[in-house]
Formats: structure tokens, C-alpha cells, sequence
């Protein structure tokens, strides 16, 4: 059986980042990753001033082949029970989300074992973990980082070791594609349909394709899209043929709302990105903290000088992560505010911080 001192499962964001960093340490990394071209992480590929601002930070710049056209300088913003509509400045980036996981996956040295496939199975073994991939081959390791996104099994398998309950909040992030038809707008949209769904939806154009896509309760969660969609057609927001999509796409998304939704794991067992709880529940932006969480447990790593001290990565890690954990409650304030009916009227009616065109 294979050994390595870390297996990390996931190359999104959070697994690639910290695998590229993890090999810095001297220490053997494995990586697997379920992602393909047929199985591709539903994403609105909007590249926020806080994703930027960390890529700045490790001193990565944005190869431009993972731009698509157009690049936008605002969001429409969209009640659907008022029909008020405003604009405001937004620094997004649009861009293509599987050419942006690649291009973080190349960056990650020969040193790392990289490995396309699903892990099936995790077990708990003497000073560390053994792994089981979907072609059946098996690894050891020391250190086992989940950074499997808003369903982790990495998360699943912690908590049923602790015998507690998942519980935070998962809505479905479902999407569909059409073609624009040579439309073109210069600006995504957030849409708010209180009827539909508590969380909000978003529409984007991307390389002659128009993305629409929402947050729904998972009960009756397609037909509560189908409905907004409609609805969306009917009044003027999407211009599209609603029978026509070329695409569609769905996953779980995490939506925190207290500390205890956070999990970092311990143990010799981490998680980073989605898998821990961070992503923004007022946004659902979250490859900014993907990026940095995959980026503070390096550095907790490193913190110990290659020696894998399991509990002092542990501790470090906590520390490093303590202000992402801030800052997404903070988040969830801003939700409660903005999510609420009464307040978003009001934003919306004075227009306060819009755009004047
Ligand atoms: C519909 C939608 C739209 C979004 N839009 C935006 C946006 O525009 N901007 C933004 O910043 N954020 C957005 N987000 C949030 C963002 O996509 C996530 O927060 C971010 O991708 C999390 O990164 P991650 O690396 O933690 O996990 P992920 O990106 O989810 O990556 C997890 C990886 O783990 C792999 N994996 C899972 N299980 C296994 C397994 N058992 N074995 C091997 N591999 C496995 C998956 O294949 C995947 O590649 C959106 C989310 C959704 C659902």
C-alpha cells in the first residue's frame, strides 16, 4: 500500500492551493480529485476583490484565457415582488471556473502525486488513515485534508466519528445554460423572489451563453426554480427561451449561519474551503476562502518545520482561521439585512450606494 504523510481530497480552490503550498514542506502529498469535464463544479465564476485580493497575496496573476467575455463592472440588482431594479459598482471578474481550477492545478509541482478519481472510503487506522480510490486502489496516510467541497465526505466521516449531527444549512444551488443570441449585458444579476426561494438567484453572460442559477430548499427544489424562472421570463429579466437549455447543473451549497457551523476538523483530519463551512452565506461567494483557507493550513504546516506535529497544526490552524470565521458571521449579518423584505425595499427604494445612470 502506498504511504504519504498528507492525502488531500479535492482540487478545487482550497485542495489545490494548499497542495501547491503543502509541497514546500518536504513532506510526500497526495492529491485525488473527482472534477471532469462531464462532472464540473456547478459555479457562477465570479472572481470577487477578496479572491483577487488573495491571489495578489500569494503572488499569483490571472492567466487570461480564463476570462470570458464580457467583463462587467456591476450587478443588476432585482426584486421580483417590488420589480425594483438598481444597479451598483461591483470588481467581479468573470470567468471561466473549470479553466481557473485547472490553472491552479498546474501550478501544483511534479513533487505532489496527483491522482483524477474519486476516494470511496475513509477509515480511521493506527497513526493515521487508509483511503480506497473508485479503481480500487488504497493509500496510507499520516495527515488527511478535506477539501471535497459543500458535501464533504471528509466532513461526514468526522462528525459520524463524533457522533454529532451535520447542521448546518445546505440549499441546492441549481444552474442552466442558454445561448444569449447575440445579446450581451453589461452586468450579472442578483434576483430576489421571496415566493420561490428565502436565498437569491443570479444570471450572468459568458462567452455568447446566458447562466442562470439559484439557491432553493431542497424540497421541491426544481420545480421552485422552474417557477422563478418563468416568472423571470415573464417579466423582462431573462431573455431567453426558458424550454431551451443547453445545460443544467446542481449541487449542494452550505449557507453558515453560527461558529458551530465551522469545522476544522483535528486529529490529524482538516478541512479547508466549502468542506469546513467557509463561503459567504449573503454571496454564496466562496473561492476566496477556499483560497485562503487551502493558503493559512500550509502555513500551519510550515509552522512546525516539516515535522508533522498533528496537534500543533491543529492549534495554528485554528488561530490562522479565526478571522475568515469572522468575517462570514459578519456575513451572515449582512444576509439577515439584506435577505429581509422590509430592508431591501428600502435599499432598494432610496438608492443608496446605486449606481446613478
Ligand atoms: C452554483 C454555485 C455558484 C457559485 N458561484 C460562485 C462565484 O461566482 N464566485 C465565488 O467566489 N464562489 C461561488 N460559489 C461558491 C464556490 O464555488 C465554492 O465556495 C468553492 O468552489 C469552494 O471551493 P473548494 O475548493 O472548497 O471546493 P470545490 O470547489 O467544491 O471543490 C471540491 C472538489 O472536491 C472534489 N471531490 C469531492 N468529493 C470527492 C471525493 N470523494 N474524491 C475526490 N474528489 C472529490 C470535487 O470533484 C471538487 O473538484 C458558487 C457555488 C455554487 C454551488
Amino acid at each position: 500500500m502506498r504511504d504519504f504523510d498528507i492525502a488531500i481530497i479535492g482540487a478545487g480552490p482550497a485542495g489545490a492551493t494548499f497542495a501547491r503550498l503543502a509541497s514546500k514542506t518536504g513532506l510526500s502529498v497526495f492529491l485525488a480529485d473527482g472534477q471532469s469535464e462531464i462532472s464540473r463544479k456547478p459555479c457562477g465564476g465570479l472572481l470577487a476583490p477578496d479572491a483577487q485580493n488573495v491571489l495578489a497575496g500569494m503572488k499569483l496573476t490571472l492567466p487570461k484565457e480564463i476570462l470570458v467575455d464580457p467583463q462587467i463592472f456591476s450587478v443588476k440588482v432585482y426584486d421580483a415582488k417590488t420589480r425594483l431594479t438598481r444597479l451598483y459598482p461591483r470588481r467581479y471578474l468573470n470567468m471561466d471556473r473549470l479553466r481557473f481550477d485547472r490553472w491552479l492545478i498546474s501550478l501544483i509541482p511534479d513533487t505532489v502525486e496527483v491522482r483524477t478519481g474519486r476516494v470511496t472510503r475513509i477509515e480511521r487506522q493506527n497513526k493515521g488513515f487508509g483511503l480506497t480510490l473508485g479503481n480500487g486502489d488504497s493509500l496510507f496516510c499520516r495527515a488527511l485534508v478535506g477539501a471535497d467541497g459543500g458535501n464533504s465526505g471528509v466532513r461526514k466521516f468526522l462528525l459520524s466519528e463524533s457522533g454529532k449531527r451535520d447542521k448546518i444549512k445546505r440549499y441546492i444551488a441549481i444552474q442552466q445554460w442558454f445561448s444569449d443570441d447575440g445579446r450581451s449585458e453589461p452586468f450579472y444579476s442578483c434576483i430576489f423572489d421571496g415566493e420561490t426561494s428565502p436565498s437569491c438567484s443570479w444570471s450572468a453572460y459568458k462567452d455568447g451563453l446566458i447562466m442562470f442559477g439559484g439557491c432553493f430548499p431542497q424540497k421541491n427544489c426544481r420545480e421552485s426554480f422552474e417557477r422563478q424562472k418563468s416568472k423571470l421570463i415573464a417579466d423582462g429579466i431573462l431573455p431567453i427561451d426558458g424550454e431551451k437549455a443547453l445545460k443544467t447543473e446542481a449541487c449542494l451549497i452550505c449557507s453558515p449561519k453560527k461558529q458551530s457551523d465551522f469545522l476544522i476538523g483535528g486529529d490529524g483530519a482538516f478541512l479547508i474551503g466549502e468542506a469546513a463551512g467557509f463561503v459567504s452565506p449573503s454571496s454564496y461567494e466562496g473561492i476566496s476562502y477556499a483560497l485562503d483557507s487551502g493558503r493559512l493550513l500550509a502555513e500551519a504546516f510550515e509552522h512546525t518545520g516539516g515535522r508533522l506535529d498533528l496537534h500543533r497544526i491543529a492549534d495554528t490552524y485554528e488561530k490562522l482561521v479565526s478571522g475568515i470565521r469572522r468575517k462570514l458571521i459578519l456575513k451572515e449579518i449582512k444576509r439577515r439585512v439584506i435577505f429581509s423584505q422590509h430592508t431591501r425595499n428600502l435599499i432598494l427604494r432610496t438608492g443608496i450606494a446605486s449606481l446613478k445612470i
